[in-house]
């Protein structure tokens, strides 16, 4: 055996799980396509403390973008309301930053990572990789969403962000742009990372997502870009088997970013982590039973909390334009204060619940209902 474990991907899931298993003892690989950790960043970074914070992960000053204040949500005929996000403790972190603190851990345990190195194809004792065949008892696969796009295309919509500099931005509040027409299933959004800086992005389904985005960012104002990325993320939310004979998955490639906006870091973190202990006590009990504890894990902790935010996607996939700027005028500053004070970041769908008006907004039921019977008429 060359090592107990491999794990294709070298990012935060794939990280966070070598970092685990080499902390028990057991050899581990991580082979990494690109050829270098955190670049190229698809990430907007945005992350709650007390999210990093389970991962393991104390930010250091290179990795610490910018704190967020505030997020300003906007219907598509520009109707507002703003959350105060002071209490969800919500960063911006340095994705390319982050990725090498982790893979720092995983090192310094004892981990091994090699760049350049493609995962090819998967045998019941090991893989072969773009520079020949290796040996390994487990294989994880923490390849992200390119994994499941070999699966399954109907869950992936494509986006597109780009990091710009302009007069616009403010540096303490997220915006949210809903639009049925221009990011149907999806929205816009500005994720400010300093002064005068920001990650601008937009998906949705069937859009050509850098012409949805040049579009938004023409009618935001005057701008230059600094990089640009384009990369498909997966709204259908987890996989059936994370784990299949010595095949473990995890992170995006296991479906465990969040179907409402897509955010992984934290839900996909865990699942690196959860999925690295369940493989070491494996390796040290030889029960497969220790292995299939890893979903189990993962889905008492998000499961039903997934299950909410695919039903809120749903809901949100009826609305046309009309009725989300009918929803925004039933939203009251009540439900606001009380978001901003309760809300969590990590575990939203009690407040998409109440921003949705399922507790208490006639109103909003309404449009929800007016939306499908429009639907049925036409
Ligand atoms: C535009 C955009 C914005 C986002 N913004 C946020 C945000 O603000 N907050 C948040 O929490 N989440 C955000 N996400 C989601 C978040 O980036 C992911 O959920 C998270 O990175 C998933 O981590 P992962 O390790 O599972 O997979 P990934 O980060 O996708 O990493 C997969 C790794 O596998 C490597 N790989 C692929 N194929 C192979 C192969 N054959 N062999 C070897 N290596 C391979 C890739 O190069 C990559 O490094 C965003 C995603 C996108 C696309």
């Amino acid at each position: 055996m060359d090592y107990d474990v491999i794990v294709a991907g070298g990012s935060v899931s794939g990280l966070l799980c070598a970092r685990e298993i080499a902390s028990q003892g057991h050899s581990v690989l991580v082979i990494e396509e690109d050829s270098e950790i955190g670049t190229p960043e698809h990430c907007g970074g945005l992350v709650s403390i007390m999210g990093i914070d389970e991962l393991g992960v104390v930010p250091m000053r290179a990795t610490l973008d910018n704190k967020i204040r505030s997020a300003a949500i906007f219907s598509p005929a520009k109707k507002s309301f703003s959350l105060d996000a002071r209490s969800q403790k919500v960063i911006v972190l340095d994705r390319r930053e982050f990725d090498k603190q982790i893979a720092h851990q995983a090192q310094t345990n004892g981990a091994e990572i090699r760049v350049r190195s493609s995962l090819r194809e998967i045998f019941d004792d090991g893989i072969k990789t773009s520079e020949g065949s290796l040996k390994c008892k487990i294989v994880v696969d923490a390849r992200g969403v390119s994994s499941l796009i070999q699966k399954d295309r109907t869950g992936i919509l494509q986006s597109a962000q780009y990091e710009v500099y302009a007069d616009w931005i403010e540096k303490d509040r997220i915006e949210v742009y809903f639009d049925q027409e221009k990011f149907p299933g999806f929205f816009a959004w500005v994720i400010p990372t300093r002064r005068d800086e920001a990650k601008v992005g937009v998906a949705g389904k069937g859009i050509n997502a850098a012409v949805a985005l040049e579009s938004f960012l023409k009618e935001k104002g005057k701008y230059s870009t600094i990089r640009k990325v384009y990369a498909p993320i997966w709204i259908k939310g987890p996989i059936q088997n994370f784990v299949s004979k010595n095949i473990v998955t995890i992170g995006d490639a296991a479906g465990q970013s969040k179907p409402t906006t897509a955010g992984g870091i934290y839900s996909c973190g865990l699942g690196g982590i959860f999925a690295g202990r369940s493989v070491s006590k494996f390796l040290e009990s030889g029960k497969s039973s220790d292995l299939l504890e890893y979903q189990k894990t993962w889905t008492d902790k998000f499961g039903q909390e997934f299950e909410h935010m695919l039903l809120a996607r749903g809901i949100l996939e009826r609305l046309d334009n009309k009725s989300i700027d009918k929803m925004f005028e039933s939203i009251t500053p009540e439900i606001v204060e009380e978001i901003s004070k309760e809300g969590s970041f990590d575990f939203h769908t009690i407040s998409l619940a109440k921003l949705l008006g399922v507790k208490g907004s006639v109103k909003a039921i309404q449009a929800i209902l007016g939306s499908e019977f429009r639907r049925l008429l036409t």
